[in-house]
C-alpha cells in the first residue's frame, strides 16, 4: 500500500495514510525516532468540543458559532481507541492522557476509561491512565472516572479570582465550580491532582503568588506553563510569554524553595518543593527551554490521526486503515499490519520545533496550517 493524500475528506489538516509495510515483521523491542527518542506517552484527544473558551486556545473569533466541529461520525468509536491504545502499548506506550477539547464533555467518557484502565504491558503491569480537562463538570464526574479505573488527573486552572478566570475562559464560567471539581478528585481518590496554569503577562501573572497560597497544604501539585505558539490563532506574541524562570524567582522571593529531581525521563517540568514542604511545583518552559530532545509523546486526534508534535502541520491517518476506505481504495489492516505502520511512522520521526522555534525552518512552519491546542490536546 502507498502513501497517499486525502485532500477532499480532511477538510482541516493535511494527512496521509500511513504506508503499512511489504513483508512486514510485528515490531519487536522499543522503537526509537531519527533521534533515539522512545514512544512512551499516547495523548488521546476524543473531542473537539469545548465549553469554554480560553482566549489562548479557541479564541472566539475562530470558535465561533459558524465554526464546523466534526461529526460524530468521524470521532474514534471508545472501541476504535481501545484498539489503538492497545497497538501502542505494545510498542512501548506506558502512560495514556486523555484530553480534548474538554475531554469530560463525550458522553459515557468513563466507559472510556474502564476499557481503558483493563489495558496491560506485554509484562503484565497496567499503564498510568490520566485526563487533562478544565474541571468544569468534574465535581460530578470525578466518582465515577476514579471507579472507572482512572490513575492521575490534571485540571487546568489559570486563575483564582473570579473576575480573571471569567475573563480567561471567556463563558463566564465561575472559578468555584473548578475548585469544587478539583476537590471532588481529591476526595474520590485522585491523587495527587495536577493543576496546570498557563501564565500570560499582563493577563493572569498576578495570579501566581495566590495560585500557591491557595494550593499549599492540599497536597495539589501546581504547574505553570508557559503561554505556547499552538497552532494559527490564539495571537500569540512572545512578550506575553512570562518565562518560567521569572515565575519561580516571584515565587522564590516570597517562599523558600529547593530543587527536586525529575521523577520520570522525558519529564517535561522542573520540579521544587516549598522548604517547609507544604506545595510541589512544576514549571514546564516549553518556550524558554525546549525539551524536544526527551520528547516521547504522540497525540492521536478523535478522528484518528496521529500527530508527532504539538507544532504538527501534517498527520497520518491511522483511522482509514482502522476502518479501511474504500473509495480511496484502502483495505482495513490487522493489529500487526497497525503496529508496524505506527513504527515505521514513528522510525522516521525527527520533529524539535521548540528547538527550531525562531530559526528559518520553524518559522517556514508557522506559515503553514498547524493543528490547534484543542484539536491535539495539551
Ligand atoms: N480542555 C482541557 C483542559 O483545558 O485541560 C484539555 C485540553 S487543553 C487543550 C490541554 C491543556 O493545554 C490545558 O492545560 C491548557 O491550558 C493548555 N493550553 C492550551 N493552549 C495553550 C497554549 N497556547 N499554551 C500553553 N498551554 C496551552
Ligand atoms: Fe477548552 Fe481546554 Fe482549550 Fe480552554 S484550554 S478552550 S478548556 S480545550
Ligand atoms: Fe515534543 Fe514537538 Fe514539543 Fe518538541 S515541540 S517537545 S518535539 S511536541
Amino acid at each position: 500500500m502507498s502513501e497517499r493524500t486525502i485532500p477532499i475528506l480532511d477538510h482541516r489538516y493535511a494527512s496521509t495514510v500511513p504506508r503499512v509495510p511489504a513483508n512486514q515483521k510485528a515490531p519487536v523491542g522499543l522503537l526509537a525516532d531519527r533521534l533515539g527518542r522512545p514512544l512512551h506517552d499516547l495523548r488521546i484527544s476524543i473531542t473537539d468540543r469545548c465549553n469554554f473558551r480560553c482566549t489562548y486556545c479557541m479564541p472566539k473569533d475562530v470558535f465561533s458559532a459558524h465554526y464546523e466541529f466534526l461529526r460524530h461520525a468521524e470521532l474514534l468509536r471508545f472501541e476504535e481507541i481501545d484498539r489503538l491504545a492497545r497497538i501502542f502499548v505494545n510498542l512501548g506506550v506506558r502512560k495514556l492522557r486523555i484530553t480534548g477539547g474538554e475531554p469530560l464533555l463525550r458522553r459515557g467518557v468513563e466507559d472510556l476509561v474502564a476499557m481503558l484502565a483493563k489495558i496491560r504491558t506485554p509484562g503484565g503491569s497496567p499503564v498510568e491512565l490520566t485526563m487533562t480537562t478544565n474541571g468544569s463538570i468534574l465535581a460530578r464526574k470525578a466518582q465515577a472516572l476514579a471507579q472507572a479505573g482512572l490513575s492521575r488527573i490534571t485540571v487546568s486552572l489559570d486563575a483564582l479570582d473570579d473576575a480573571v478566570f471569567r475573563r480567561m475562559n471567556d463563558m463566564d464560567f465561575p472559578v468555584r465550580a473548578v475548585l469544587d471539581g478539583i476537590d471532588a478528585a481529591q476526595a474520590a481518590g485522585l491523587r495527587p491532582v495536577k493543576v496546570n496554569m498557563v501564565v500570560q503577562r499582563g493577563v493572569n501573572d498576578d495570579q501566581i503568588l495566590p495560585m500557591v497560597d491557595h494550593f499549599r497544604s492540599k497536597g495539589v501539585v501546581l504547574r505553570f506553563i508557559e503561554f505556547m505558539d499552538v497552532g494559527n490563532t490564539n495571537h500569540w506574541r512572545m512578550d506575553q510569554v512570562l518565562p518560567s524562570s521569572e515565575v519561580l524567582a516571584r515565587i522564590a522571593a516570597r517562599h523558600p524553595m529547593h530543587a527536586l529531581d525529575p521523577s520520570v525521563q522525558g519529564e517535561t517540568a522542573e520540579r521544587w518543593m516549598l522548604d517547609d514542604g507544604s506545595l510541589e511545583i512544576g514549571a514546564i518552559s516549553s518556550v524558554t527551554h525546549a525539551f524536544c530532545r526527551d520528547c516521547n509523546r504522540a497525540r492521536l486526534s478523535m478522528e484518528g490521526k496521529l500527530y508527532l508534535c504539538l507544532f504538527a502541520t501534517h498527520g497520518h491517518d491511522l483511522r482509514a486503515l482502522l476502518r479501511g476506505d474504500a473509495a480511496q481504495g484502502i483495505v482495513a489492516v490487522s493489529d500487526e499490519n497497525l503496529a508496524a505502520a505506527v513504527a515505521q511512522v514513528w522510525g522516521v520521526r525527527e520533529d524539535r520545533y521548540s528547538e527550531l522555534r525562531g530559526t528559518p525552518a520553524a518559522e517556514a512552519l508557522r506559515g503553514e496550517r498547524r493543528v490547534e491546542m484543542s484539536y491535539i490536546g495539551g
